[in-house]
């Protein structure tokens, strides 16, 4: 047996999530943005408003569908909204 000395290949670049290098919560605890109650979702809203990354952050959670925490500034009823308006659009615009 003959032992592997390629070089390790390096990950892909990771386009998509790039857009997390500009968090505003990058530094801070994630459990904030993962509230129990409607004051925990305002505190987390406060700091989404002025994220520059905010739109690329609620696009994620949609795309995804990630149905925890508050993401773009927007707690997961407000993305259930969302996209059942989106749902919705493209039924009658098709
Ligand atoms: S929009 Fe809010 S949750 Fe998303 S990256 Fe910015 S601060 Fe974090």
């Amino acid at each position: 047996m003959t032992e592997d000395l390629s070089p390790a290949i390096p990950p892909a670049y990771d386009a998509e999530h790039e857009w997390m290098l500009g968090a505003r919560c990058r530094e801070m605890d994630p459990s904030e943005f993962f509230p129990s109650d409607g004051v925990g979702v305002e505190v987390a809203r406060r700091v989404c408003e002025d994220c520059p990354v905010r739109t690329d952050c609620l696009e994620y959670a949609l795309t995804y569908r990630i149905d925890h925490g508050v993401w773009g500034g927007a707690s997961e009823r407000e993305r259930r909204r969302i996209l059942h308006r989106r749902r919705g659009l493209s039924r009658t615009s098709g």
